[in-house]
Parts: structure tokens; sequence; C-alpha cells
């Protein structure tokens, strides 16, 4: 029903645009306009009243779409967030700029983006990300003035809705920002909130109940809306505005749920609406329009010379190209085929192990493959797409560690990183490796698994997780995924079982390593812990967290300058990362150097307001200077964040006690022991309770 909506709407537009095309390019352009860019992630374009979607809330894009022109056929090329944004901020696809999927690449440090071409150009240039996935460490912040990325990471097992912030977060930065810029500027706007998991704040929530993937739209809408209205009373009428999304949503078609394991027009096809001055009102263009042609598009309406080789090209001027790239090497990530595509005109390859072809003027739901009937049409867009790729390349893995605990919590796989001809091996051999739509039900347990442990549902997250690996034993991202949650519920020793043999099994896999040092630590091994991480390290180089979790041990038998050194590592290759921040003030602290210690607290507490650790460290540090006021200020914010948190507990009492304050100090000691502690903590409890009170 869906289906026939829009293609109906896509005739008709096709006649007006037509029409349309003859007005679109302005004839002075927009130079010096100031440019704001806003990606709606994981939007799909039949859920916009723009594109025909009934029963939605949309108005704030409805209403650019009729002040501009919207592309009734955009396309991503590529359904995974950095790819994706990388992509759009290019205007190359990625086999030429090397992005290939989430967390495991960075972008390259020598390819011009929008940003740097406009900041060359003399504008302000700000960004404001919505989700870590699009972190500084992944290599689009280059170019800009500003790159908001505080998003607060929570640690492991955490909630998924923790790695994200809200729409109104981003807005309100990006807004004071644009507020402050006297002159042009280009400010990229990234709302993540219609990504899984979908959980849309009220008045949305009760709006949308039971449909809360419109609800989430309805409420990016509106923080598109807000954003707009703050940018055009800073630019005026010099505003030129593009909204996108970098990639659909499955809902279920396909058997899909969510994105990036399919190239389908499902998640491929996105709104996109350009405005600004010298743009026809409410004219359409059928496309199909790229992700990629954003970029162009936007430096040639403001007489800005775009850099040669762009694999995009300017939608406001000529005929759009006809012929589309599209891939996805996220089924890689779990051993399977990646899967590419080659659109020409209205016939689409999908070239996996099974080859499919499809004719999307007749057939826009992609449910008939024609290849049987149509070899030699199959094979020519083969060649086609063979002759696109036979130069990409993959940029050097900015790996995925840390990554894949984070992105896990975002429902994506960390892969292991791609090390020098592992991408020909990764194409030549996907002939035999599985296809794809062979393996679905895998997938969907493996995401349901992944969902299930967000959700709190271990047992249910770990009977399916060991149902993958008795399915597919050879499959190291499974036994990963397996051991992680066993960890997390404790299980250390079983863990490090369903690991398995790393050095049979994938001996160059630096995550195996790093799971199995995380594992050997919380079994009480330390030392074997050591030898695992300084493996995973020599193996990912470039990896934060195993630098991390290696000066932990460090730490922990008692050499401490080998472990600062190691956390210093940390937060050079990731230096949002408030944990490895804490550590190190830890580290300062532990050495004596108070006043770097305090200011590496305070960097953690910044990147984490709500993490109650760096709060803890400078109440101590207050302690160590005799500032009792300042420390018993500090813990007890510490017990706001966390009652449970006994070592605050603990050392607020201490300060009480050490104040006079006796009765307070022996309640909160004897609440102390009522909780589970680790022997340690309740010898030093008590011995402290036995103090305060006297001899027995
Ligand atoms: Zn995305």
């Amino acid at each position: 029903m869906r289906r026939r909506s829009v293609h109906a709407l896509l005739s008709v537009a096709a006649a007006a645009a037509a029409i349309a095309a003859l007005y679109l390019r302005p004839a002075a352009g927009a130079r010096g306009a100031s440019v704001l860019l806003v990606t709606i992630d994981t939007l799909r374009a039949d859920r916009v009243g723009l594109y025909g979607a009934r029963d939605v809330r949309t108005p704030n894009l409805d209403a650019l779409g009729s002040r501009g022109v919207a592309f009734e056929e955009a396309l991503s090329s590529v359904p995974l967030t950095l790819p994706s944004h990388s992509t759009i901020l290019s205007g190359l696809e990625p086999p030429h700029h090397g992005v290939r999927d989430n967390g495991t690449y960075m972008f390259p440090s020598d390819r011009p983006t929008l940003a740097t071409i406009l900041k060359a150009h003399g504008y302000a240039t700000g960004a404001f990300v919505g989700a870590y996935v699009l972190d500084r460490r992944f290599g689009l912040a280059r170019g800009f003035d500003v790159y908001d990325d505080r998003i607060e990471r929570r640690s492991e097992g955490a909630s998924v809705l923790e790695s994200e912030r809200r729409g109104e977060a981003v807005v309100e930065s990006a807004t004071a920002w644009i507020a402050a810029q006297p002159g042009p500027f280009l400010a990229w706007v990234h709302l993540y909130d219609p990504h899984a998991p979908y959980d849309p704040p009220s008045p949305y929530r009760e709006e949308f109940a039971g449909r809360p993937y419109d609800g989430e739209v309805a409420y990016a809408d509106f923080c598109l809306g807000r954003r707009l209205a703050a940018a055009e009373a800073r630019a005026g009428k010099k505003l030129l505005a593009a909204v996108l999304s970098d990639h659909g949503e499955g809902l279920d078609e396909h058997g899909e749920k969510t994105h990036g394991f399919f190239i389908y027009q499902s998640t491929l096809r996105v709104p996109l609406v350009i405005a600004g001055p010298g743009i026809s009102r409410g004219a359409r263009r059928p496309g199909p329009a790229r992700t990629a042609d954003v970029l162009p598009t936007i430096l040639a309406h403001l007489g800005v010379a775009a850099p040669g080789g762009l694999d995009g090209s300017d939608l406001l001027a000529g005929a759009p190209r006809r012929e589309t790239y599209a891939e996805t090497l996220y089924p890689a990530s779990l051993g399977w085929s990646p899967l590419r595509s080659w659109r020409a005109g209205s016939l689409k390859l999908i070239d996996a192990p099974r080859p499919e072809l499809y004719d999307i003027a007749s057939d826009p739901g992609e449910t008939r493959d024609l290849s049987p009937q149509r070899p030699q049409e199959t094979d020519r867009l083969r060649r086609a797409l063979v002759a696109f790729t036979k130069d990409e390349t993959m940029t050097a893995a900015a790996v995925p560690a840390e990554v894949a605990e984070r992105l896990r919590a975002l429902g994506y796989v960390g892969s292991a990183p791609v090390a020098g001809d592992s991408l020909s091996r990764l194409l030549i051999h996907s002939a035999r490796a599985k296809d794809p739509k062979d393996v679905l039900p895998l997938w969907q347990s493996f995401e349901e698994a992944i969902w299930a442990e967000a959700r709190g549902d271990r047992d249910s997250a770990l009977a399916t997780l060991r149902a993958l690996v008795g399915e597919e034993p050879a499959n190291v991202a499974f036994r990963r995924s397996l051991a992680a949650a066993l960890r997390r519920a404790g299980r250390a020793r079983q863990a490090l079982a369903a690991l398995g043999p790393i050095e049979r099994l994938a001996p160059g896999d630096a995550l195996a390593w790093h799971e199995r040092a995380t594992a050997l630590e919380e079994a009480g091994r330390g030392g074997d812990a050591v030898q695992a991480e300084e493996q995973a390290i020599r193996l990912a180089p470039d990896l934060p967290e195993p630098h991390n979790h290696l000066g932990v041990l460090l730490a922990g038998r008692g050499r401490i300058d080998a472990a600062l050194a190691a956390f210093d590592d940390a937060i050079r290759l990731d230096p949002n990362n408030a944990r490895a921040w804490n550590n190190r003030a830890n580290a300062l602290r532990a050495l004596g150097r108070r006043d770097e210690a305090a200011e590496a607290y305070r960097t953690a507490s910044r990147l984490a307001p709500r993490d109650p650790d760096p709060l803890n460290g400078l109440g101590v540090l207050a302690v160590e200077a005799g500032d009792l006021p300042a420390a018993g200020s500090l813990f007890t914010q510490v017990l706001e964040r966390d009652p449970g948190y006994s070592e605050a507990t603990l050392n607020l009492a201490y300060v009480e006690a050490r104040q006079g304050h006796m009765p307070s100090a022996r309640q909160r000691l004897r609440q102390v022991l009522r909780a589970p502690l680790d022997p340690a903590l309740s010898r030093r409890v008590r011995a402290l309770l036995q103090e305060l009170e006297g001899p027995p």
C-alpha cells in the first residue's frame, strides 16, 4: 500500500520537475550565504509528509520542501552512519573515501570536506552531532572550528540510550554557536533520534503510541524546526539549508528491522530537501539524487569551486546522473559476504553470492528478482560495478575495540580492524562467503540478542548467543559477543571458554584478544590478562581501549608509571574518553602529582557529568589537602548521583568523623556494611567503625 502511493507520487512529481528544472539554478547564485546542513539519522523518505506519508507529523521538513526543491528519489550509498556521513561531507562514495563501516575506520586526513573547503573560504564552521558513532576520533572533525560531540559515554552494560543525546540538546548547542557568528557560517547538525531504540519523549510518545519510530521522526522534525528558526534569525535570507538522512530503516521489509544488513530501497531511500536564495520554491526533482551530490550542489550554489575527482555532481545543474552505487560491508563483520549494488536507470543489481536484479520502476518494493530471466543485463551492471570499484580504498582502520562496547549498545557489532590485503581477500573471497539473505535468521537472532541484553533480559540474550555459536562455531563475532555477555553477567570463566581458542580461530583479531584480557582480569588472572592485552595492542596499536585496560592492569600491579603512559596513549587516540581521563587522574594522584590529577578529574567530569568517579577522586584530593568541607560537599554530590557508591559513603563517613560528626559517620558505615562489599573494602569499613565506636 505504502509503496503504491509513493510510486504514484513519483510520476506526478516527475512531470512537475521537468518544468521546475529550468528555474532551479539562480542567476546570481548565493555567494557568501551561510549553510545549514541537517542530517536526520535513519529517516525513511516514506515517513515524511512531503513524500506522501499519512498519519505522520513532519510540518517543518514539509514546509522547507515547499520553500525549496525536494528530490523525490534520493539515495544513500551505504546504510551505515559513519560511512554515509563521510560521503555526504566529502562528495565521495565509500570505495573512494575508504570509510566502510562504523567504528572500524577513520575518515582520511588528506581528503577535503565541506568543512575544510568552506573554512578555507572564510566560513566559521561548527558541527553538532547526536551520537557516539560520529565522535571526533573517526576523523570527520577536521575543518570544523567547533566539533560538539559531547555525548556522555556510560560504562559497559549501561542503557543503550546513554550513547546518544536528544535532538534538543544538539539543537541548543548549535543555536548558541550560530547566534555568536558575525559572518557566514557552516553549521552541520546531526539528529540521531529516529535511530533505534525508538523512545520518543512526551508528547510524541503518547501521540504516537504503538508507533514509536514515527514518534521519534515527529520529535526530530520538531527539533529541525527550532534549528531552522534560529539559523534564519541569524542569517536571514542568506541561508542555504540542506536537510537529508544518512539512510532509511528496514521496519521489517525484507526481514530487516533496522539497517545495515541489506541494501534494499527501504534503507537506501532518504528525504533530501535544499532551500535557499535563488532556489525555486516547491520544486520537485525525480532523481535519482545521491547523498554524494550534496557537497557539489552546495558548493556550486555558493560559487565555490569543488575539488576534482568527486563522485557526486551538482544536482541543480543539468540532468541528474542516472547511475548509482551502494554497498554494505557490515555483513562481512560477521564473516558473511558484503553486498554491493549498481543501479542504471530503473534497473538495480545487488551483487551477492546469488545476485539479484530488480526493476525499481515497476517493482519499487524489490520483490521480483529478474536475474534468472535477464542474465545479460545482470552481467552488464556487474561490469559497471567492477569498473566503478576497481580503484577502491579502505582507510587505515581507526579500529573498533572500546568502540565495540559502545557500538554494541547502539545496536552494531564491531568488526576487527582490516589489515593489509584483507580488503582484496574479503572481496575476492566474498563469493565463497555466505550470502546475507541465506543467513537472515541468524542475523535476526543476533540483533534480538543485542537488544535483549540492552533491555536487561540477560538470560534470553545468553541463550540466543549460545545457540548462534552452536550454529556457526567458527564465527568469532558470535563468540566475542557471547563472551562479553557472560563477562557482564559476572561469569568470567565461562566467558573465557566461550571465546574458544583464539590462537587457532582468529589469531589476528585484536578485539578477541582484548575480550580475553578483560575476561582474564575478571577471572583473577591479571598476569595473563596483561599478556593478552599486549597482544591486542601489537595487532591494533590504534585501538584506545586496550591501552586504557592495560593501564588499569598495570596500576593494579603497582606499576603506576607504566600505567600512566598507557592511559596517555588511550587519551591520545580517543580524547573524549572520560574513563581514560579518570584513570589518568588516579595514576597522577598515586604519584603525588595532585594539581595535574585535579585537572584530569575535572576533564573526566566535564566529559561525563553524571559519572561519580571523578568527583570522588576530587574529594579524595580535597581530603589530602586538608579541605574537609570541600571534600564533604564532593562526596555528597557523588552520593546524590549514585547512592550505592560504597567507597564514597566510606569517604564521607571518614570526613564526618574528622569533623566530629560521629553519629552520622557511624550510621553511614553501618549502611555500607549492609551492601555486598568486596572483602578488602569490608575490612576497612569494619576497622573504621571499630575505631569510631571505641574498644568493645
Ligand atoms: Zn545512521
